[in-house]
């Protein structure tokens, strides 16, 4: 079997799409995750090139579906030398409008699928690799900058950022590197509203090139970090985001 063995998680639209995309156009084998899009899923898997590719399915937020997701994942490629966590899920819940069991759900469900899922994705991915093994991690700008509309997703990634460095630590000694890309915003179905004028416009015009990011463009990050040169490159994370917030 030629490549690497790749794992996306959250891979039939958006940003993972991309990502797989772009592991399969560089030679690798992919494993494309989905929770209920078997139909996107299996599309992707035939029109992306090179062959060996595979679908697997599971809620990420439910651990012992990660858990199964993830030996089928490995068996249908052979192995796992790389994992993407991609799978994202932001909700609206202003602290002032929603009401408090909104408030825990959004917490709950935001917390276990972008933060606890990737944790739990990786620590079954490990299991499964060898020395040169590579995490890739899908964060986000509200990490660093704050997110007043979902401090449940702002929160998650930051917690992603600091799940990245201290598995840089604890997998290094094993050759495993980890690496996180944090992204201001990207087009995709998740930003469609966010990106509708006239809210649109002012999150383009932060980026003095006066767009968003394309996801090819997110794609290319997390296939340096998954890169065999990419091993000092862990513990880094990468905040991708055209220039915003440069201005004074
Ligand atoms: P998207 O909504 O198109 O994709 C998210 C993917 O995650 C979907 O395929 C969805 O099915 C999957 N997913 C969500 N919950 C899941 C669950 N419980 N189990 C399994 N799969 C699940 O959005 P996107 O923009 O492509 O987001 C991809 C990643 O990029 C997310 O982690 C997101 O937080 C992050 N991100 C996005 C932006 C942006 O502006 N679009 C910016 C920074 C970071």
């Amino acid at each position: 079997m030629s490549g690497r063995a790749v794992l996306v998680t959250g891979a039939s639209r958006g940003i993972g799409r991309a990502i797989a995309t772009a592991f399969a156009a560089d030679g690798d084998r992919v494993a494309i995750h989905h929770r209920d899009s078997a139909d996107l899923a299996e599309a992707l898997r035939a029109e992306l090139p090179g062959e060996g590719h595979t679908t697997v399915q599971a809620d990420i937020a439910d651990p012992a579906e990660v858990r199964r997701m993830v030996d089928e994942a490995a068996k249908a490629l052979g192995g796992i030398d790389v994992l993407v966590n991609n799978a994202g899920v932001f909700f609206h819940h202003p602290i002032t409008e929603v009401s408090y069991e909104d408030w825990q759900a959004a917490w709950r469900r935001t917390l276990d699928t972008n933060l606890v899922g990737a944790a739990n994705a990786t620590w079954c991915a490990v299991r499964h690799m060898k020395r040169g093994g590579r995490i890739v991690n899908v964060s986000s700008r509200g990490a660093f900058r704050g997110e007043p509309d979902g401090p449940a997703y702002g929160a998650s990634k930051a917690g992603m950022n600091a799940l990245g460095q201290s598995l840089a630590i604890a997998l290094a000694p094993h050759g495993i590197t980890v690496g996180t890309v944090a992204p201001g915003f990207v087009e995709t179905d998740m930003t469609n509203e966010h990106l509708k004028a006239p809210r649109g416009d002012a999150i383009r015009a932060q980026s003095p090139f006066g767009r968003v990011a394309m996801p090819e463009e997110i794609a290319a990050a997390a296939l340096y970090l998954a890169s065999p040169a990419a091993e000092w490159a862990s513990g880094t994370i990468i905040d991708l985001n055209g220039a915003s917030y440069l201005r004074s």
